[in-house]
């Protein structure tokens, strides 16, 4: 079998962006969606131009930003299967150089029972007028049937099939509420791309979620399938538990290339980036054990793993940090680590001690790394600061006062001491105390 490719469908800007606490303002999302340009992805799902003005505004804008960037990637908008959303979304889309329109309605028993209150037969219908009404607009059309994998195959099979006669060129295959297993899935690709598909130009896509936390193994299963577009998220953000993490299928796939005879078109090496922007932008921390972009995904404790890491990368290594645009095999620092290596790590954080001061620093660490387990970065520059007169504290907190309740503004009041004794106090209004402090942290102008 020859290696194919798996096109990538971002869906950071639509799905990820409709989880909680992670809204986007359109200059956010205009900058994820360069960044998703320079990764490599095929398609950017850019948003839902019906769901709001802001919405529209922010695919519109995104669609005519593509037209400079170098390599531009297919830009699609989300439509429900009515005109009013196809028009929405085909206005919204009118300026990029590649558009889709990806519109979808539901096919599960419980959805056609209680959200939509239609008959099968009635969904059928509505599918094929829809597809074909996006059809006459845009000739890239994706259409997915919600809830698929809680369908009843047969009745999924006919939708599909009205689809992909009214003009459909990509169907994806919703897991809307994670419930599949991976053979499960693997079972449900294997018999559209047989009864459905068949030797049609149609391409079968993967959309699953994370609730049971087989997002990506149920995605990889589609794959193995047959399925030859991922939609996934950065970070794997998305509603509930999220979406499959693009970083993570992407490693997947490129690390057992072999094993699934299909790549993608991803530079690696700007996952990090969009990691970092992603998370920057939807104030979303990703978590440290996090797969490919936590802070521990590459960091080696010190014992057995270190001494491995220093003799051969391989021993504990099955991809480069380097390759995802990740610092490089990180040996984190501990109680056992020499002086001459905390001098080699500290050079390379720009600290180039004398050695009465690498002395002193060395010390400190030694006292700092017997209580805690590892010494981090931001802790070592912690130490070289008190140590040394290098980045020395240049304000002083002299005090932080904060009010707040249920018929309260949350307000906080904080005073500075300058380096030239000058005093320095401020105060905002926050969503909540913490968030008042750190809007003073974050907005430097405190008044005299
Ligand atoms: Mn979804």
């Amino acid at each position: 079998m020859s290696e194919d490719i798996v096109r990538i469908f971002d869906t950071t800007l639509r799905d990820g962006e409709q989880a909680p606490g992670c809204s986007m303002t359109v200059e956010e999302k205009r900058q994820v969606a360069r960044q998703l340009a320079r990764l490599g992805v095929d398609v950017i799902e850019a948003g839902f131009p019906a769901a709001s003005p802001g919405d529209w505004d922010a695919v519109r804008a995104i669609a005519e930003d593509a037209y400079d960037w170098p390599v531009a990637p297919t830009i699609c908008g989300l439509a429900r299967a009515t005109r009013k959303d196809i028009e929405a979304a085909a206005t919204a889309l009118a300026g990029a150089p590649a558009r889709r329109i990806h519109t979808f309605l539901a096919t599960s028993d419980v959805h056609l029972q209680y959200k939509l209150q239609m008959t099968r037969a009635a969904v059928i219908t509505r599918v094929h007028e829809m597809v074909g009404y996006a059809a006459s607009f845009i000739d890239d059309v994706e259409f997915s049937p919600e809830d698929a994998s809680r369908s009843d195959a047969g009745f999924l099979h006919d939708v599909l099939r009205a689809a992909i006669d009214a003009g459909a060129t990509t169907i994806n295959i919703p897991d809307t509420v994670g419930y599949t297993t991976p053979d499960e899935y693997f079972a449900l690709i294997a018999g559209i791309r047989q009864q459905v598909v068949g030797d049609r130009d149609v391409v079968i896509s993967t959309h699953c979620h994370d609730d049971l936390g087989l997002a990506v193994a149920n995605s990889l299963a589609g794959v193995q399938a047959g399925a030859r577009q991922v939609e996934c998220t950065i970070n794997g953000i998305g509603e509930r538990a999220g979406n499959a993490a693009l970083e993570e299928v992407v490693m997947a796939l490129r690390t057992r290339r072999a094993r699934y005879a299909a790549d993608t078109h991803v530079r690696t090496e700007e996952i990090g980036r969009a990691s970092r922007l992603v998370s920057r932008c939807t104030g979303v921390r990703v978590p440290p054990n996090k797969a490919i972009v936590g802070a521990n995904a590459f960091a080696h404790e010190a014992g057995i793993h270190q001494d491995g890491m220093l003799k051969h990368r391989e021993t504990y290594e099955i991809m480069h940090a380097e390759h995802v645009g990740l610092e490089g095999g990180r040996l984190v620092l501990g109680k056992h680590s020499g002086r001459a290596a905390l001098r080699a790590h500290l050079a390379t954080l720009g600290h180039a001690l004398a050695d009465a001061e690498c002395d002193a620093v060395f010390a400190k660490f030694k006292e700092v790394a017997d209580r805690k387990k590892v010494v981090d970065d931001r802790e070592l520059e912690a130490i070289v600061a008190g140590e040394t007169k290098r980045g020395s504290a240049t304000f002083t907190l002299e005090l932080v006062q904060v009010s707040c309740g249920t018929h309260a503004i949350p307000t906080a009041t904080v005073k500075l001491r300058g380096p030239d004794e000058r005093e320095l106090v401020a105060a905002a209004q926050g969503d909540g105390p913490v968030d008042a402090v750190c809007l003073l942290y974050t907005s430097p102008s405190p008044r005299d």
